[in-house]
């Protein structure tokens, strides 16, 4: 049995798409929530969003991370801004480290995400040419000439993949050797993808900051107007490793259709968990994550083994705690939105 009478039901570990759902389904549920983000994750790189139905695309990705920030405080999270150095503890009583402070929970979600690998400058600004979601960008590249940048026989597979799309793409090797198989080369080689195997030595930009070209070591100037590199992601696996979490031979963490981990009370979401890196998918991980955490923790029903021929006391009912109900009192029943910065 657990020596600490936690704080929170739930702790929410990453504050991205992923995080923000699983908090928004399990404080709407009724579970006391803490969600904790240190700030600047892959969503919080987004120019544009893509491929979420509703959301137009000029909204920024720290948009709609504030908005749903916002919006899961007026249900009743609680949210904090720092970065959880470690877990201690079983289901039932979890201890978060962030800083001087620390938070106790039934639950752990784990939404920390990862990180791409950047290649070496010049490089244009992320989303202004340099591009590291190929399922959200790809569209802005029809019929534009584009580049893939890397050695790896996922930068082969891409570079064939652009040609969905566009009749001009080269495949940037910058002066080191391709590391792809004998297959893929020569599935490579007969598709129409110009492989360059120079340095880039320098980058032209237009007045909005989009990439116009790049120069080459040879001399010469190739345009484009922009492209995907492909030099693979590093998971956010501090906390993974803490609490010793089975993973994928690709170092994703391994979780059941509802986000469960191979630790009991340790759940999983979004891009740290293996699938496709899309906001609509972790929005969905979250969801589920959010709804199973619901059924393990509701007070009721009661089972009749739990009853032992004795009934429900009314006065233990409802179950919220004070704070959800409180906040539920005080919504005017608007959503907040981006407008009301
Ligand atoms: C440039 C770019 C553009 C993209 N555009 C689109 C798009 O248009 N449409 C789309 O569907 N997808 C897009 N994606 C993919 C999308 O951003 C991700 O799939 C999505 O953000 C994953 O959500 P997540 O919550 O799992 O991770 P993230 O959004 O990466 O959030 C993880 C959060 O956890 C935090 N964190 C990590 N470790 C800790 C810790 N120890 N303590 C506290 N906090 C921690 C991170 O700092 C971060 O804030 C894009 C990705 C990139 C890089």
């Amino acid at each position: 049995m657990s020596e600490v009478d936690p704080d929170y039901q739930v702790a929410v570990v990453g504050g991205g798409p992923a995080g923000l759902t699983t908090a928004l389904y399990t404080t709407r549920l009724g579970h006391d929530t803490v969600l904790i983000d240190r700030g600047g994750g892959r969503a919080a790189m987004m120019q544009e969003t893509h491929n979420v139905i509703g959301i137009t695309e000029e909204v920024s990705g720290n948009e709609l991370i504030q908005t749903a920030k916002r919006q899961i405080e007026s249900y009743g999270a609680d949210t904090v801004r720092g970065m959880v150095s470690d877990i201690h503890g079983s289901s039932g009583a979890y201890r978060l480290d962030v800083g001087e402070e620390t938070y106790t929970a039934e639950r752990v979600v784990l939404a920390t995400g990862f990180s791409d690998d950047r290649p070496e400058p010049p490089l244009p600004r992320t989303g202004r040419g340099l591009h590291y979601c190929l399922h959200c960008d790809a569209y802005m590249f029809i019929d534009e000439s584009v580049y893939v940048m890397g050695t790896s026989e996922t930068t082969a597979h891409v570079a064939m993949i652009m040609l969905n799309f566009t009749d001009e793409v080269d495949l940037l090797l910058r002066g080191e050797e391709p590391e792809w198989g004998e297959e893929t080369d020569r599935q490579l080689r007969a598709h129409p993808v110009d492989v360059i195997d120079e340095e880039i030595t320098g980058m032209n930009t237009d007045q909005d900051g989009w990439l116009k070209s790049f120069e080459f070591e040879d001399g010469t100037t190739r345009e484009y107007r922009g492209g995907f590199p492909m030099f693979g992601a590093e998971y956010h696996a501090e906390l993974v490793e803490v609490l010793d979490l089975k993973r994928t031979d690709g170092g994703a963490v391994q979780v059941d259709d509802h986000g469960r981990t191979s630790v009991e009370g340790v759940f999983a979401v979004g891009d740290l968990t293996p699938g496709h890196s899309q906001i609509p998918i972790a929005m969905g991980e979250g969801a589920k994550a959010g709804i199973a955490i619901h059924y393990d923790l509701r007070e009721f029903p009661k089972s009749l083994a739990e009853l032992d021929g004795e009934s429900v006391d009314p006065a233990s009912t409802p179950a919220v705690s004070e704070e959800i109900r409180e906040a539920a009192r005080q919504r005017d029943g608007a959503e907040p939105s981006a407008a009301d910065d």
